[in-house]
């Protein structure tokens, strides 16, 4: 897929502040300092698209970028935040439970993992919980396979994997990804592409990916 327009359209601090359910969504979700913003702006082919989500103030919303006019990245709040009250944290978390949950043209969800990392409990039972609330597919990405050899990320991959096989549900796919090399970068947009694909034609009417029209 060739990414012709990438445009910033809105930061929402709830569902309900979300804009009107157009077009397709995929969402992109992980803990802070992943490498998101970098992955975003790899994706578009943007240097600073999604530096927007890392101004102060806008971390904890929930980031549209409409692409191509015709489907929307949206980036959400960080999760595992250390720096942050129990009030605040609480308000964001619903904010993302409820778009993951309730937003009808959701497409998928990509969650992104930090390939140097052994499995953390953090990652494991958000996805725990994503397997059991969000009605769109789930895939796991994961970044920056540049800044150690190939054996070790697989040997990383492998190691989660095997954590999450272990579990009930499980993401369908995964993916390798790093910004500086850009390793990975087709074959999310292949994916999404074909995605695209079979999702409803229309951006005049609220659409429904899930064949419950709203
Ligand atoms: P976010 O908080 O999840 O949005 O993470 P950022 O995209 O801001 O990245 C956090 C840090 O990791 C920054 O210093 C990035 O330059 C670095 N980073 C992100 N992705 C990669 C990658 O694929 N390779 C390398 N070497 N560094 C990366």
């Amino acid at each position: 897929m060739k990414i012709k327009s990438a445009v910033f359209t809105v930061s929402a601090p709830d569902l309900a502040s979300c804009p009107p359910a157009l077009r397709p969504e995929f969402a992109f979700i992980g803990r802070s300092n992943v490498g998101k913003s970098s992955l975003i702006n790899l994706l578009a082919e943007r240097r600073q698209l999604a530096m927007v989500s890392n101004t102060p103030g806008k971390t904890k919303l929930i980031n549209f970028f409409l692409i191509n006019d015709t489907w929307s990245l949206v980036d959400l709040p960080g999760y595992g935040y250390a720096n942050v009250t129990k009030a605040t944290e609480e308000g964001f978390q619903r904010a993302i439970m409820d778009y993951l949950t309730e937003r009808p043209t959701l497409a998928g969800v990509f969650v992104l993992i930090d390939s140097r990392l052994p499995p953390q409990a953090i990652d494991l039972e958000f996805l725990d919980w994503l397997a059991l609330h969000c009605p769109a597919p789930s895939a796991l990405v994961f970044t920056k396979a540049d800044k150690q050899s190939p054996t070790a990320t697989l040997a990383s991959i492998g190691q989660f994997l095997e954590r999450m096989a272990r579990s009930r549900h499980g993401p369908q796919q995964h993916f390798t990804t790093s910004s500086k090399s850009k390793q990975g970068r087709k074959e999310l947009l292949d994916h999404m592409a074909a995605v695209l694909a079979k999702a409803p034609k229309t951006s005049s009417a609220r659409v429904s990916l899930r064949g419950n029209p709203a």
